[in-house]
């Protein structure tokens, strides 16, 4: 071993020689005494190094790292150090070897600080800022030294900061890599908040660094320095200070000018998103132009419960500005990865997965007296039915118009008898003295229909909307209105209240009086069985609004044929965010053409006049409508503020208005600016909903897919922390998209998703009703009443017995019950668009409906949140809380739809009755396809690696039996999107109360995208209401197939089920080829389950003696798991040893 003060260190493995004189052998040569001393020598070890370590990759420098080289070179740079006066040529050597040592060894930043070399390489650059051979090796050190934070700091203290900017200067072409390493090494040191605080002096001359090289460095040879003065600016504007220096340098106008500069020239993107960053992070925050962001319109609540949100919301001192804080400064820097193309949200729901194992077995029930749960009784006729006398007449339609003045009552209420319709106004030309209906004329002839509130106002209203005017009102009355109930009054103001005593409002005339005013209604009856505008219209009437609306909205009156051409999910079109953000920028650049006029605005009693033709008009003032305010930024540009659900200040992101006044052919920007996810599927290529009446008259009633340069970022819009869950620092998000429109004076409607109001619902509800064949039983009963006074209806569907026989009763009674509900969450329209597919399928005269109605009797909650759609809610109800939270311990009061709902599966349980399947429907507004969440506790536990031994956690898999044939025959389902693990987050919503509590195991969430499918034969389509509805039937003939596989035997003979498969076939629900490539079989069962599938794979290749075709395997296989999941699962569980 050699014993020079090197250490004896072999440079390759275990024989080779010690740096000190490359002589010594190691281990068992003679010890040779080093001369350390000897310059010459020292060097010469060095250029050999030098040279070792220049070739080889770095391989080389790994195994020289790896065997303790740093440390002797660190060590080595001190004791030269301490040379008066050290040699120059050691030094130069020594850096180099170690910039190169020091990028592949991790922990050197460290190495060098304990060596105390840091000082050693300070100081000699402090020494030698004009020797440019010497500087560079040892700036290429300080570099590596600076990205361990620690020393950052440290050499921040010794005054490194200051030390850079001494090197780096204006445009030069000498010295080019000196300058871009200083820049690297003070783009490192500035991460440093402290070093940033030193360096914020000299923001005003990086800018000016940066503007000179701009200008010098014309071929764009010099990017990276560039950029690199661009990324010490970045560091700097972390602090808050910083942003402030930027912004009082002109740092804004600086960076637009040369950014909007480098546009044209691709290779410059990294400048001008580096750039836009810092732009965003320093562009002034501003208020949301708004008096407060509680919703414009309050509900006062009967009941309050102290320290509940509306309580919080409404003790706040009078006075008091919620739109933003005093304090509002983001001094963390904030993400910067939300740029073009950004990452995908990070999957963080690992740390939401139940760990309590107690919670995730069936609750020990302290279950309600069954006394108290007997008044549910009353909702199961069906249950008790003998069918005695056999008469159809007991089933109709019960009451859903029939109690707008009902009083608010906690407990369920039955309404004996349906109110009869008033019968129905033939659709020719309105008869004298009759309430006249709209009727069709020649196209283009469009005027008000005016709806008053009296009920025998027949005569005298034709005065609202159809007197000429001058210049665009009288474009309008010629062009289009729209259709009101008219008189209602108060445009909010928060006031609302009380709306009990609303009296039903009634078509009225006002379209006799002039001849334009007749509106031609696009004849949808054979395309729209479901669909009657004057039957609407009726509906709207009986439903009460915390806002009184007095609208009716085009695209509910007319409804909607789903287009047959397909709507492909749009490819973003490159840079389009970074434009968008431009643009928001250019308006503090050139505040000048800034308008900044409002033209819509609920906050002010009367929404401002708009002046003649200048500006869009705006209104959303009907049922699921929620603008709260519009302002027109620009002569094309309109920025739009959505209302927050009612009695809470937050929750945007459903949006309903209507738009006129438009020029044909004007590029229209619309920003929603009050958005509050992260992210949105409008950066995927999801487009807005666009319905036009012009269209919708020339027979073409449909909302389509619309929208170009779409997306989505976060603004400079502060969010108070009041709204932000006591986060301080946050932003809203910008949903933008730009639009062109073709027809004048049209009247164009733009929506989140496809509209589905709670009108829709009971207007559908009453034709559906008219479906019904003599085999159908259907009822229709209110639940209860909601906190806005609407009713909650419950319907069960099942088929009538065959016969009075006793077996027949039996049998009738005893069906499996099917538990639905859907729209808890009033933004997800398109579960309510799933539910319309289920509801029709069910009531259907298919053989397969009718085995489906004999299989089972269903009982569905079609709208868990009426308050909540009606009134333009994205998340929640009137007691301004998400529904779907409440499921643990629902208040009759205050969740009166979610207490009751529950309350009936209580019921349920309690005579033993628990559904077979619940699921509640839902929209998703993150993910693509359809899918399901479902409740295992095994598969939770697996996720957890909680330490439970399998023996402990004997579950049936059935769970998975749906999902699984759900994904075999629905194309927009996709099997490997679907969850069973139950999050600590969703233990209180109703798949996991319903799973746990009332002890189904078939609970779900069926999660339906807003955007459109990444998979099968919808991939790459945007989903329509077409696709939603075909959802919601194939879940139908899911459940069907569900039945097959779960009854005994002898129900397999039944004849109607026997065709199953055929029926498939033909109703184009098509069924996978069972013998998938394995792959796809790993892709469907679950990672756990996979362990298991290759023991039974070997064990059915055993069983079946000679190994079989794997296709057949395979096929056998998919069977079990279709057949018996549970059945695999203890095979699994037996043949694992432990
Ligand atoms: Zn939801």
């Amino acid at each position: 071993m050699c014993m020079c003060r090197f250490g004896g260190v072999c440079m390759n493995g275990c024989v080779s020689v010690c740096v000190c004189t490359y002589k010594c052998l190691c281990p068992c040569s003679p010890v040779i005494e080093c001369n350390t001393q000897d310059l010459q020598s020292i060097l010469n070890i060095l250029y050999i190094l030098n040279e070792l370590l220049t070739v080889g990759g770095g391989r080389r420098i790994g195994v020289f790292v790896s065997k303790g080289g740093t440390g002797i070179l660190l060590q080595l740079v001190i004791s030269a150090s301490k040379e008066s006066p050290p040699s120059e040529e050691v030094m130069l050597q020594l850096h180099s070897v170690l910039a190169k040592v020091g990028q592949k060894d991790r922990k050197f930043g460290v190495k060098a600080r304990l060596n105390g070399a840091l000082n050693v390489t300070v100081n000699l650059l402090k020494q030698n800022l004009q020797n440019y051979k010497l500087l560079l090796p040892c700036l290429l050190v300080l570099q590596v030294y600076s990205s361990n934070t620690v020393n950052a700091v440290s050499l921040g203290k010794n005054g490194v900061v200051e030390l850079m900017f001494k090197i780096i200067g204006p445009y030069s072409k000498k010295n080019t890599s000196l300058l871009k390493v200083s820049l690297d090494t003070l783009g490192a040191l500035l991460k440093s908040k402290t070093n940033a605080q030193r360096a914020v002096v000299h923001v005003p001359v990086l800018l000016y660094i940066y503007q000179d090289w701009h200008r010098n460095d014309t071929r764009h040879r010099h990017i990276l320095i560039r950029k690199g003065i661009l990324s010490c600016l970045k560091n700097i504007t972390n602090i808050k200070l910083g942003r402030k220096a930027f912004i009082d340098a002109d740092g804004m106008r600086i960076l637009y000018n040369t950014s909007t500069e480098c546009l044209s020239v691709r290779t410059l993107d990294p400048l001008i998103n580096t750039s836009s960053l810092i732009m965003r992070k320093c562009f002034p925050k501003n208020r949301l132009p708004l008096p407060t962001i509680k919703s414009v319109f309050h509900h006062q609540l009967l009941h309050v419960p102290a320290g509940g949100p509306v309580a919080q919301l409404y003790n706040q001192p009078l006075g008091m500005d919620d739109v933003v804080d005093e304090s509002d400064n983001n001094e963390e820097a904030e993400a910067e990865n939300d740029m073009e193309n950004e990452v995908e949200e990070k999957d963080h729901h690992n740390d939401d997965i139940e760990t309590d194992i107690n919670k995730l077995r069936p609750k020990e029930t302290h279950s309600r007296p069954f006394e108290e749960l007997k008044i549910y009784e009353r909702f199961f006729m069906e249950l008790s039915e003998d069918f005695q006398v056999m008469q159809y007449t007991f089933v109709s339609l019960k009451g859903v118009t029939a109690t707008p003045a009902a009083p608010k009552s906690h407990r369920p209420i039955i309404v004996p008898t349906a109110q009869a319709l008033p019968p129905k106004t033939p659709t020719a030309a309105p008869l004298q003295g009759e309430c006249p209906h709209p009727a069709p004329v020649p196209a283009l002839d469009l005027d008000t229909i005016n709806i008053t509130k009296d009920q025998d106002g027949c005569g005298d209203h034709t005065h609202s909307r159809t007197h000429p005017g001058a210049g665009l009102e009288q474009e309008l009355v010629q062009g289009l209105e729209r259709v009101s109930l008219d008189g209602a009054g108060p445009q909010g103001g928060g006031g609302g209240g009380n709306k009990h005593n609303r009296q039903p409002p009634i078509l009225a005339g006002g379209v006799a009086s002039s001849e334009e005013g007749v509106l031609h209604v696009p004849d949808t009856a054979l395309l729209l069985p479901l669909h009657d505008p004057d039957l609407y219209v009726e509906m709207v009437k009986s439903t009460s609004s915390v806002p009184q609306f007095s609208e009716v909205a085009y695209p509910d009156y007319f409804g909607h044929v789903a287009p047959t051409s397909r709507e492909h999910i749009l490819e973003r079109v490159y840079g389009v965010q970074r434009t968008k953000i431009f643009q928001d920028i250019e308006r503090l650049i050139h505040p000048n053409d800034i308008l900044d006029k409002v033209v819509y605005d609920l906050d002010i009693q009367s929404c401002p006049v708009v002046d003649g033709g200048e500006s869009l008009k705006f209104n959303s003032q009907f049922e699921s409508g929620n603008l709260r305010k519009a302002v027109q930024v620009r002569k094309f540009e309109y920025d739009l503020v959505l209302n927050s659900d009612i009695n809470s200040n937050h929750y945007h992101q459903w949006f309903y208005f209507e738009v006129s006044g438009m020029r044909v052919g004007a590029p229209y920007r619309f920003n929603i600016i009050n958005c509050e996810k992260s992210n949105s599927q409008f950066n995927y290529g999801m487009q807005v909903l666009m319905y036009s009446v012009q269209e919708a008259i020339s027979g073409r009633p449909r909302w389509v897919r619309t929208g170009t340069d779409i997306c989505y970022y976060k603004n400079h819009f502060s969010r108070s922390s009041i709204a932000a869950g006591g986060q301080k620092g946050k932003s809203y998000y910008t949903m933008t998209f730009s639009m062109t429109f073709n027809h004048k004076d049209d009247v164009c409607y733009f929506a989140y998703h496809y509209p589905y109001t709670y009108s829709t619902l009971k207007m559908h509800l009453q034709k559906l009703e008219a479906l019904r064949t003599p085999q159908t039983y259907l009822r229709e009963d209110v639940l209860c009443e909601t906190l806005g006074g609407n009713s909650c209806p419950l319907l069960t569907i099942t088929a009538m017995p065959e016969s009075t026989s006793n077996d027949q009763i039996c049998q009738f009674r005893n069906r499996p019950l099917v538990f639905l509900s859907s729209r808890v969450h009033p933004g997800e329209t398109n579960a309510s668009w799933v539910m319309k597919g289920t509801l029709e399928f069910l009531m259907g005269s298919s053989p397969l409906a009718h085995s489906l109605r004999e299989a089972y009797i269903f009982k569905i909650v079609p709208m868990l949140n009426p308050d909540g759609v009606v009134n333009g809610n994205h998340r929640c109800s009137l007691s301004g809380e998400d529904l779907n939270r409440q499921w643990q311990n629902p208040s009759p009061e205050l969740h009166p739809t979610i207490y009751h709902t529950k309350s009936l599966l209580q019921y349920l349980a309690a005579i033993q009755r628990a559904p077979l399947v619940f699921c509640d429907y839902h929209g998703h507004s993150r993910k693509k396809n359809v899918f399901m969440y479902g409740c295992s506790l095994k598969e939770t536990v697996w996720e957890t690696n909680i330490s439970a031994t399998s023996c402990e956690l004997h579950e049936d898999l059935g769970y998975r039996t749906l999902p699984k044939i759900l994904s075999q025959m629905a194309p927009a389902f996709s099997l490997a999107s679907c969850s069973f693990v139950v999050e600590r987050s969703k233990e209180a919503t109703a798949r996991v109360v319903v799973w746990r509590e009332i002890g189904v195991q078939r609970s779900y969430t069926m999660e339906s995208t807003l955007c459109g499918c990444d998979q099968g034969k919808y991939k790459g389509l945007q989903i329509g209401t077409r696709e939603l509805e075909e959802m919601g039937a194939q879940f139908c003939v899911a459940l069907l197939r569900l039945k097959r596989l779960t009854s005994p035997l002898k129900l397999r003979n039944h004849a109607h089920l026997l065709d199953v498969e055929s029926d498939l076939t033909e109703t184009r629900c098509k069924v996978q080829s069972l013998a998938g490539p394995l792959k796809d079989i790993q892709r469907l069962v679950p990672k756990p389950l996979l362990r298991c599938l290759g023991c039974v794979l070997r064990v059915v290749v055993l069983l079946g003696g000679e190994p079989s075709p794997q296709s057949e395997v395979l096929s056998t296989l998919e069977q079990v798991f279709i057949k018996d999941l549970s059945v695999l699962c203890s095979f699994h569980l037996s043949l694992v040893p432990d």
